[in-house]
């Protein structure tokens, strides 16, 4: 490969080095452009002279301003950045640019499980919700035992997942930020892949109690002794009954109610239902400065192609979003959308500020490595996998999302948490990376997109789709975007497994808990 560099924008005064070992200083590029330094691979490049204070420049929008005079042919550094301040929230467009709506794409379908809910399961789980971390242990060796002794019995079900977190006890459960976790876990349970109505092991004397957890349902006690009758209704293992003696009994019952479920659940069969029947979470993690330029823009198109099918497609992490909030107030269809937008946005600023944090404790080192200067220049490669369409509504944190078409839901950016909150509501996940992670959720598919090349081959066996090819010109934006919206509906019809499954690669729960420790 020759020398090559990739510019976003025509406006753009600096540019991404594609060489997969980054180019020696004095390389001359086609267009005369010379290195004045070595610059490392997905770094930047000044595309020509910049002057102190003026504007540093990428996705044509401003990421920094100069605080020294960079020379053409420079590499552009972190440190030679300042800040741009966030964009005021009292002062955004709002719904001032809403899109046409997209044209429809009908005829594409997938095969998946209906619940009685409305919602579609692309998978058939046996979820155990617990209400406290003091059963979690105890569910997670009765789940060992009912994997390896009774799922065997059951074809038809696709895995028995221990739903168990941080939360439920030591907390101020009535402080207002108690809301975020409790609805968090509450809607989890109702995750369209867990066909069954719910079962709960609880302690006993937790804060989280099970009528606290699923206060909309009837909890019958169930008795240890007798499976309950009603097939519809949640049952509730307390392991300080009395009838329980000891851990042998508590193991068996849990044993013994998730044998029953089980059953129920290998009677379900895959039906054809159409695409809009998905709801997909995006996320990225570990991203670098190709993010924005291959994987996001793909799946971006992908997320259109989902969109124009009538799906709901999710895409979330604040922080992420806060910089790059005035490019998206005024795609909201309409100016309540728009606000909502903003109160999440607020909110999450002070909560930042609350913790005597600010915006720029986002990126990570390995952000840094991969080329990304600051929050600014991760949030513009950040929201391109949102697509073009109108921002139709905004969830809160935990919130369940009911709409179709492009919807914002806000959590934090963190992996784990962001992915814990998509829970909530979503059928598949898609999740890009430049740095690399491992990451899966038990609860629902995991398609992995990686935004270089070398990644995906040094990952041959983690990473799902390549979109580094776009970089060096292998593929385009859209084939790519295609490749994932092809790959999603395969995987969610279960003729396709994602690495992250066949690994069984299962990051743990860990809702957002806001609010004080006791
Ligand atoms: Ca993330």
């Amino acid at each position: 490969m020759g020398p090559l560099y990739v510019r976003v924008h025509p406006r753009d005064n600096v540019a991404i080095i594609v060489n997969p070992e980054g180019l020696p200083s004095g390389t001359e590029f086609p267009d005369g452009l010379r290195l004045k330094e070595s610059i490392p691979h997905a770094h930047k490049v000044a595309l020509h002279e910049i002057g102190t204070a003026e504007p540093i420049v990428r996705y044509g929008q401003n990421i920094g301003f100069a605080n020294r005079p960079i020379p053409a042919g420079a590499w552009v550094r972190e440190e030679m950045l300042d800040l741009p301040a966030a964009p005021v929230l009292d002062a955004l467009p709002l719904a001032t640019a809403v899109p046409p709506r997209l044209p429809e794409l009908p005829g594409y379908t997938f095969e998946g499980y209906p619940n009685a809910d409305g919602t579609v399961g692309t998978r058939n789980i046996l979820g155990i919700t617990t209400t406290v971390q003091c059963v979690a242990p105890t569910v997670e060796h009765a789940v060992k035992r009912i994997r390896s002794e009774i799922l065997p019995h059951f074809p038809g079900v696709d895995d028995v997942v221990a739903i168990t977190h941080s939360y439920g006890c030591g907390v101020a459960i009535d402080a207002p930020g108690a809301t975020i976790p409790i609805r968090t876990l509450r809607n989890i349970v109702r995750n369209p892949n867990f066909g069954a109505a719910p079962l709960v092991v609880s302690l006993g004397c937790e804060k989280l109690q099970p009528s606290r957890l699923l206060p909309d349902k009837r909890l019958p006690s169930a008795s240890v002794s007798e499976l309950p009758v009603l097939e519809d209704e949640p049952y509730v293992i307390r392991l300080q009954d009395s009838e329980l003696h000891g851990f042998g009994d508590m193991v068996a019952a849990i044993m013994r109610f998730a044998q029953k479920r089980l059953k129920e659940l290998d009677g379900r069969r895959r039906v054809q239902r159409p695409a809009s029947d998905l709801v997909v979470g995006l996320q990225c993690g570990g991203s670098d400065a190709f993010s924005g330029v291959t994987c996001n823009p793909a799946l971006g198109y992908a997320a259109d192609l989902l969109v124009r099918t009538g799906a709901t497609v999710m895409f979330s992490e604040v922080t992420e979003v806060r910089d790059a909030v005035h490019l998206l107030t005024p795609r909201a269809v309409d100016e309540k959308v728009a606000r909502d937008l903003i109160r999440e946005m607020r909110w999450y600023d002070e909560y930042l500020a609350g913790g005597l944090a600010d915006r720029s404790a986002n990126p990570t080192p390995g952000n840094k490595r991969g080329g990304l200067s600051n929050v600014v220049e991760k949030a513009l490669g950040s929201i391109v996998k949102a697509g073009s369409s109108a921002l139709m509504a905004v969830a809160g944190h935990g919130e369940r999302v009911t709409a179709k078409g492009l919807v914002f839901a806000a959590t934090p950016a963190s992996d784990f948490i962001c992915g814990t909150q998509q829970l909530t509501s979503m059928n598949m996940h898609v999740f890009t990376t430049g740095e690399g992670s491992p990451y899966g959720l038990a609860l629902v598919p995991v398609v992995k997109v990686s935004s270089r090349t070398a990644l995906a081959e040094r990952w041959h066996d983690l990473i799902d789709v390549d979109a580094g090819r776009i970089a060096t010109g292998d593929a385009s934006i859209e084939s790519v975007g295609w490749e994932i919206f092809h790959l999603i509906l395969d995987v969610a019809s279960g003729r396709k497994r994602t690495w992250a499954e066949k690994w069984g690669l299962h990051n743990a729960l860990s809702p957002f808990n806001p609010g004080p420790v006791t």
